[in-house]
C-alpha cells in the first residue's frame, strides 16, 4: 500500500485544509477542516477532482466555515464530532473508538477522542497519518478553551502513543512561533535547535513545516515532554513552586505559553 497522498490548501491566516487523494480513485478526494470553501473549490475545478468526504475535528469556524457551501456544491459526505454543534448539514457524528469509512477513496480512519481544546474534539488516524486539528501542533498544542489540563494531557498522551513514523497533520502553521517558546523551556535540547533551523528555512521559502511526525514531536514538543526532568525543572522555575505531577507541569507550561 502506497503512502497516503495528502497536501495542504492554505486558508485564512494560518490554517491548513488538508486534501486527501483516494487510493481507489485518484480523482476522488476528501478534505479535513475546510474553514472556507473557495480555495477548495478552486483546486477541485482546476484539477477535475470530486470531493466525496469532509472530515471535521472540532466546531471552530476556522475549521468548519466552508462546509455548507462545499456540501451544496459537491454533495460530499460529512463526518464530525458527535458531541459538538456542527454546521446545518447531515453530519455522521463520531466519537472515540469509531470509524470514518471513505469507501470511494479506499480509505478508512479510526476516530480518537482528544478533548481539551474543545470538549468534543476528535482526531482521525489511519494510513500512517493522523489529522489532529487544534489538539497537537508541531512543537505546541491547542489552547484549553473548553477542556481541562488533565483532559488535554491525556489526549496528547494518546497521540504520542501512535507509532513514531505517523505523519502529523495539524490545523495551523504555528511551528516557528511554537519553537521560540520550546527553546526557552528547553534551551539545551539540540533537536529543537536543529528543527528551528530547518523550519525557518522552510518558512522563508513559503513552504509548510507540516506534516511533522510523532517521533519528532516527542523530541521537540514541550507539551509532549511534561515528564522529562528538564521540562519539569523549567516549569517549576517559572512557577516558583514545586510541581508534583505531569498534569501540573503541563498546566504550568500551557499557562506560560498563553502569556509568552
Ligand atoms: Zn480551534
Ligand atoms: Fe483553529
Amino acid at each position: 500500500m502506497g503512502t497516503l497522498d495528502v497536501r495542504p490548501i492554505p486558508a485564512l491566516q494560518d490554517n491548513y485544509i488538508w486534501l486527501l487523494r483516494g487510493l481507489a480513485d485518484p480523482h476522488a478526494v476528501a478534505v479535513v477542516d475546510p474553514g472556507v470553501a473557495d480555495p477548495v473549490m478552486r483546486v477541485l475545478s482546476a484539477e477535475g477532482l470530486h470531493l466525496d468526504a469532509i472530515l471535521l475535528t472540532h466546531h471552530h469556524v476556522d475549521h468548519v466555515g466552508g462546509v455548507v457551501d462545499l456540501v451544496a456544491e459537491t454533495g460530499a459526505a460529512v463526518f464530525g464530532p458527535a458531541r459538538e454543534r456542527m454546521p446545518p448539514v447531515d453530519v455522521h457524528g463520531l466519537a472515540g473508538g469509531g470509524r470514518a469509512p471513505l469507501p470511494s477513496l479506499g480509505l478508512q480512519f479510526k476516530v480518537m477522542a482528544v478533548p481539551g481544546h474543545t470538549a468534543g474534539h476528535i482526531a482521525y488516524f489511519g494510513h500512517g497519518a493522523v489529522f489532529c486539528g487544534d489538539t497537537l501542533f508541531s512543537a505546541g498544542c491547542g489552547r484549553l478553551f473548553e477542556g481541562t489540563a488533565t483532559q488535554m494531557l491525556a489526549s496528547l498522551d494518546a497521540l504520542a502513543d501512535l507509532p513514531d513514523p505517523t505523519r502529523v497533520f495539524c490545523g495551523h502553521e504555528y511551528t516557528v512561533a511554537n519553537l521560540r517558546f520550546a527553546m526557552v523551556v528547553e534551551p539545551g535540547n539540540s533537536d529543537i535547535v536543529d528543527y528551528v533551523r530547518r523550519t525557518e528555512a522552510q518558512r522563508a521559502a513559503s513552504l509548510p513545516t507540516l506534516p511533522s511526525t510523532i517521533g519528532l514531536e516527542k523530541r521537540v514538543n514541550p507539551f509532549l515532554r511534561s515528564r522529562h526532568e528538564n521540562v519539569r525543572a523549567s516549569a517549576e522555575r517559572h512557577a516558583g513552586a514545586r510541581l508534583a505531577t505531569p498534569v501540573e507541569v503541563f498546566a504550568e507550561i500551557r499557562n506560560w505559553k498563553d502569556r509568552f
